[in-house]
């Protein structure tokens, strides 16, 4: 019995001490350990009578996410703000119904107000062209001291100095604060994805978040063409979270809400673990010629007929 037992238990010895090691020399290529999981307070969810239009939660003095309230609109979608020292990034401005602006100069006042009132110049950017993402463009066009970015792939590429989009990753430096801008299309053709090595969140637009994954079926090999440069661009950049633009999944390993469901009871967490990308990666690369919808515990890949390119 002793044998029996003994034997296997050397390769699996090896194998414990080569992940030891390969997990060693990562951590000495790519930097410190990962800091505590993001813990983020509940978020307005619909489930009170009354709540407000917008919450602001901080994951630290310069990187807020705003939640925009499902009383508003369904969409119910997140934004995030990341301050450098020249630049604020505004990533998406909402879904409508509601004036979003309002909340966005609090936020800067505020910042401002910690700094010695030093002045800083607004970008607002977008995930993506959808509709629940640029609806309140309007309110920031007037802004002193603001770029609104286009919402064309070739005005996006263009403003963020995309070389090869959507080969290559482009950098954006907020002032002491550089950006690693990865374009995603698939889910729409203007999708990019936000990598900040500050703080080591990736912001993951529509593309991958806790919910439905909308790929119109004539841009899935687009999709699934992201999805492999995004798995390498993790292979070499440490990843704490993904933070994406909506939560469409309950608590309930792959279970989501009715469609436009006015009411999130039991949300799942905001954040997804890094794992998720590789997970995504694998369930598109063996996505047969006609995909189906394919639920995960944390997403759904979820086809729908082909669409213009909007
Ligand atoms: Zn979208
Ligand atoms: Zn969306």
């Amino acid at each position: 019995m002793s044998g029996l037992l003994a034997w296997p238990s050397m390769p699996r010895m090896h194998r414990f001490r080569r992940s030891l090691l390969l997990t060693l020399a990562t951590f000495a290529l790519l930097g410190a350990e990962d800091p505590k999981p993001l813990a983020f307070k509940p978020w307005i969810n619909g489930t009170q009578a009354r709540e407000p239009e917008t919450q602001v939660q901080a994951i630290d003095g310069d990187t807020f996410v705003i939640r925009q309230s499902v009383q508003t609109n369904f969409e119910a979608p997140f934004l995030y703000l990341l301050f450098g020292r020249e630049r604020v990034l505004l990533l998406d401005s909402g879904a409508g119904g509601l004036q979003i602006r309002p909340t966005i100069d609090r936020l800067i006042a505020d910042w401002r107000a910690r700094h010695g009132e030093r002045p800083i110049r607004l970008i607002v950017a977008h995930s993506h062209s959808h509709g629940d993402h640029h609806a309140g463009d309007d309110e920031f066009r007037a802004r002193p001291d603001t770029d609104v970015v286009g919402l064309k792939p070739t005005e996006v590429a263009a403003f963020f100095g995309f070389t090869d989009w959507p080969q290559s990753v482009a950098r954006f430096d907020l002032g002491g604060r550089t950006l690693d801008v990865l374009a995603t299309p698939g889910h729409q053709p203007a999708h990019i994805m936000v990598y900040d090595a500050r703080t080591r969140l990736l912001f993951s637009g529509d593309m991958l978040y806790p919910g439905r994954l909308y790929v119109p079926l004539n841009h899935f090999d687009d999709f699934r063409g992201s999805a492999e440069r995004l798995a390498a661009f993790a292979r070499t950049h440490r990843i704490r979270a993904l933070l994406g633009a909506h939560i469409e999944m309950t608590t309930t390993p792959a279970k989501d809400y009715a469609m436009e469901a006015p009411v999130h009871a039991d949300e799942h967490p905001l954040p997804l673990a890094p794992s998720a990308i590789e997970e995504l990666r694998a369930a598109v690369a063996k996505a047969g010629p006609v995909p189906v919808v394919d639920r995960h515990a944390d997403f759904i890949v979820y086809p729908v007929p082909a669409r213009p390119n909007d």
